[in-house]
């Protein structure tokens, strides 16, 4: 044969190759089922116990999923130790005690109050009376050496979790102005006195705080019947005596898992996409003696985002996107996103160079067709997120019930709140119903009750839909109007 029909078909059979192997490294054909299931099986055992933050088994997890990284060829970051990030947790004891006197009143810890938080404190001083604490109200006036006295949230907004938020920042105002304590009075028919009780007077998990500065005691006083306003506002100047008890704390130490992979593109490799999922769980139920099952395995929460992200890690380190992508497993997100708020406040990356967060986690799914993106029409990742899912067959739908506020009770909201463009990735839900109420944070969420052919499936959209981000031409942005677009266009400063 003539050399060069030789090398024409040396040619052809060069390209065919060459076709193959870019087919064969679609997300499709590297993420198996056994592989996927594999993980589950591994992160969602008994034998891991529920990967309580600050357990030795959630220590196992993270070994786990940091051998991974390492099997995948991602590289540590330089200042961590090894794929380790240690992120130091506090655990916080009940209150014993707390009384607040004012004229003839005693105000007794649980039945009339809750302190959320500040240091102990044994004080008599003057009450001022402040409204709802805004930094309207507080203009102006003299607050040293006096216990503010302010009603619960905002103006027009009492919601309570709204309200916990706005308590942060007053009590950052009202500590630089000089006050002693704050006392709000509460007042939401939303949420009632016992139930709040129930749920603030535990045993909580904090991240250390290194400030020395003394923290003002934070007091809600339950004002149900609506008649503390007058009280206070009437007899503002006149003394009160506030006693706080000491909480004991005890550090846990536990760690986020980091690991990083450089983007194929020269010009685009130093902004970062942030793939994230927290891989704590909660444990086991100290109730459950005698009982066959009392651990919460997690295999939904959040077993599937963990593998999501490992299924990531894989597919990545053999087919690179164009930015470089930085790959998180939280610590403590059971205990109030502790993991991704430490990673935010400590981060290893410029954030600036972080342009978006795809966070995967979930209670559970009801509907096989569909991948539910909490924050979908929120950037303008959407495009990309909607036909990644399409590829693999699933529907991409928004959250379908905003009114739970799952976008600000996930990871993603730690990026968010800094400007970062941030979703959270869940498998497909139709509605916060019994099937998902079944499995979530129960000993029921096990292994056992899985649709693994979903799962795979949905890991392969997360993959993809990573992949579709990491290559767009432009960054994503939040949508305008959105209420983290001003923080977005500070960080960026565009
Ligand atoms: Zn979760």
């Amino acid at each position: 044969m003539h050399k060069f029909t030789l090398t024409l078909i040396g040619f052809f059979a060069y390209l065919t190759a060459f076709s193959q192997a870019a087919s064969e490294n679609t997300v499709s054909s590297v993420i198996d089922q056994p592989q996927v299931e594999a993980h589950i099986r591994f992160l969602a055992s008994d034998a891991l116990k529920g990967r309580d933050t600050g357990s030795p088994e959630l220590n196992i997890a993270a070994q786990y999923i940091a051998s991974y990284f390492q099997g995948y060829g991602l590289q540590p970051i330089d200042s961590t130790d090894g794929y380790f990030q240690p992120v130091d947790l506090f655990k916080e004891s009940t209150l014993s005690s707390a009384t607040l006197s004012f004229k003839e009143k005693e105000f007794q810890l649980i039945e009339d109050m809750l302190v959320l938080s500040g240091d102990s404190l044994s004080e008599e001083a003057p009450v001022i009376f402040v409204n709802y604490g805004m930094p309207e109200d507080l203009k102006g006036k003299d607050l040293d050496g006096k216990i503010a006295v302010a009603l619960m949230g905002r103006p027009g907004d009492t919601n309570p979790q709204s309200a916990f938020f706005a308590t942060a920042e007053k009590q950052q105002q009202i500590t630089e102005m000089g006050g002693l304590a704050l006392v709000e009075l509460y007042r939401s028919a939303q949420v009632p006195w016992s139930l709040l009780v129930r749920y603030l007077n535990s045993e909580q998990m904090k991240v250390g705080d290194e400030s020395p500065q003394k923290k003002l005691p934070v007091v809600w006083l339950n004002d149900g019947q609506s008649i503390l306003k007058d009280l206070f506002e009437e007899n503002a100047g006149k003394s009160a005596t506030l006693n706080v008890g000491n909480k004991v704390r005890q550090p846990i130490n536990t760690k986020n898992v980091v690991a990083m992979l450089e983007g194929a593109d020269p010009n685009l490799r130093d902004e970062y996409i942030v793939l994230s999922a927290h891989y704590d769980h909660i444990g086991v139920n100290p109730q459950a003696t005698g009982v066959e099952d009392s651990i919460y395995n997690g295999a939904r929460d959040n077993a599937i985002g963990t593998t999501a992200l490992l299924s990531a890690a894989k597919y990545f380190s053999d087919n690179p996107p164009h930015r470089s992508v930085l790959f998180l497993a939280f610590t403590g997100e059971e205990k109030g996103l502790l993991g991704s708020q430490y990673y935010t406040q400590n981060p290893l990356v410029p954030m600036n160079k972080v342009v978006f967060n795809l966070n995967t986690d979930g209670a559970g799914y009801n509907d096989t067709t569909k991948v539910t993106v909490i924050g979908l029409e929120r950037t303008s990742a959407q495009t990309a997120i909607v036909s990644a899912s399409e590829l693999v067959s699933l529907e991409a739908v928004p959250d379908p019930v905003p009114e739970q506020n799952l976008f600000d009770r996930s990871d993603n909201v730690n990026f968010a709140k800094l400007g970062v463009p941030a979703v959270t990735f869940a498998p497909g839900m139709s509605d916060f119903g019994p099937e998902i109420m079944k499995y979530y944070h129960q000993v029921t969420d096990e292994v056992a009750s899985l649709n693994f052919n979903y799962v795979e499936q949905y890991c392969k959209a997360f993959v993809q839909a990573a992949n579709n981000i990491a290559n767009m031409d432009q960054a994503p942005t939040w949508q305008e109007g959105d209420k983290y677009e001003e923080a977005g266009k500070q960080l960026y400063g565009r």
